[in-house]
């Protein structure tokens, strides 16, 4: 079989590029194969309006199955709305999209072999002079980690729980294994997810126990009624990256996209902003040039590499989080992050910030001892150790 562009993984990143790709070139059959018998109602991608530029707000917001006019975090010290919209999508949504824009997707589909010009699946072989590879996270040598885990909840309460905007972070709950938080999202008036986060160490997730702590949370605020969905997530948090060692290693076969490439927000480990510009890239290169593995991959290798120098203070955050601050006393650096003007949160989370941004962001009393704070500065070290 044959197609213009091969997309091995039927997931966020090859979604959004399947979508892009056909809006730019529809005349391109763009196929993509996926091991999963369907598409998955174990995620629910969010994001800030104000992390999509406009086109991929108004491409998204039709298939949004939560759709905000703003949010809120809670911390110990001090509670505050914020003016950003904020909205997610799902498995269904997103695969159904792609479907109607005219890519097909192939389920069942479990690619064994992959390189640059096709994937064999079980006896058949596709093949396309563009092939990306969106099969999800891979270990990195030149990617050094910390883990953002969570187990949310999906219950339909019996009366209404009152809660009317997402809560990004409550982080009034005991603080356990690191930086903890409860994300709320509430997608009707008695339908709500709670999700209880951890930013920790270690990569282990404890699915029963994190699963009780939010039913335990739903207790506590008088939420009764029956769980109806459940999502886990162990997600990467970037301390160091090495960008030019990774394409270097990528030089051939198909180009990575998604988590595949290490393209998440380092600080959130949330890749939904980073996949729609990977799809502007790609599109954008559709729309002007014949696509291929090769030329994408340069295209690709370069935005990667603006968003690794352009990401670099936020991977010294996170190593100041991580290494620099004792794991009960974390959220004391989010608690005074959220204290910062609105434009500055927006721009953090759509990783846009400026200059004047960061220096804001460090000067002022320091959440963390000076000394320690300087030990974390340098990247390297943690790639060595990482090696
Ligand atoms: C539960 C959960 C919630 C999350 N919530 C958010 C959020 O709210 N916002 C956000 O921005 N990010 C979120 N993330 C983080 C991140 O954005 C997601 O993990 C995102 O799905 C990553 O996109 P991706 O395309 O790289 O990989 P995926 O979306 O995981 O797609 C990979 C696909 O490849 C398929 N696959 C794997 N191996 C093979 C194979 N050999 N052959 C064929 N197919 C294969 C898988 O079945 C899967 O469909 C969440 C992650 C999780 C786990």
């Amino acid at each position: 079989m044959k197609a213009d562009v091969l997309l091995a993984g039927a997931g966020l990143a090859n979604g959004l590029i399947a979508l892009a790709i056909r809006k730019a070139r529809p005349d391109l059959r763009v196929v993509l194969l996926d091991r999963a018998a369907d598409a998955s109602d174990g995620h629910t991608w969010s994001c800030h309006d104000t992390d999509l530029a406009p086109h991929w707000l108004d491409r998204l917001k039709p298939i949004r199955r939560g759709d905000w006019p703003d949010q809120e975090v809670r911390f110990p010290d001090h509670s505050r709305r914020l003016r950003a919209g904020y909205g997610s999508i799902d498995g269904r949504g997103l695969m159904g999209a792609v479907t109607e824009a005219g890519a097909e997707i192939r389920w069942n589909s479990r690619v064994q072999d992959l390189d640059a010009d096709g994937a064999m699946t079980a006896g058949s072989r596709v093949t396309a002079p563009c092939v990306m590879d969106g099969r999800g996270a891979q270990p990195s040598p030149h990617l050094a980690v910390g883990f953002q885990k969570f187990v949310g909840i999906e219950i339909e309460t019996d009366s209404p729980h009152g809660v009317r905007r997402p809560v990004i972070m409550d982080a009034t709950v005991p603080q356990q294994d690191g930086y903890r938080f409860i994300y709320l999202l509430p997608f009707t008036p008695t339908r709500i997810l709670i999700e209880d986060t951890r930013y920790s160490d270690g990569g282990d997730l404890d699915d029963d126990s994190l699963a009780a702590a939010s039913h335990g949370y739903a207790r506590v605020k008088g939420w009764t009624g029956v769980e109806v969905r459940r999502e886990r997530g162990i997600l990467p948090i970037a301390l160091a990256h090495d960008a030019e060692a990774f394409w270097a290693d990528h030089a051939t076969g198909a180009v990575p996209v998604g988590l595949r490439a290490g393209l998440f927000h380092p600080v959130t480990g949330y890749s939904l902003p980073y996949a729609a510009q990977v799809a502007d890239v790609v599109a954008g290169l559709a729309r002007r040039d014949r696509l291929t593995t090769d030329s994408l991959r340069m295209a690709l290798r370069d935005f990667a590499l603006a968003r690794a120098r352009q990401d670099r203070f936020l991977r010294l955050l996170n190593r100041m989080l991580f290494r620099g601050c004792p794991p009960d006393r974390r959220y004391t650096l989010l608690q005074r992050f959220y204290r910062m003007p609105e434009g500055v949160i927006e721009r953090f989370y759509a990783g846009r910030l400026t200059r004047a941004d960061r220096l804001r962001i460090v000067t002022g009393k320091p959440p963390i001892p000076l000394t320690r704070a300087f030990r974390c500065l340098p990247e390297r070290p943690l790639l060595q150790e990482n090696a």
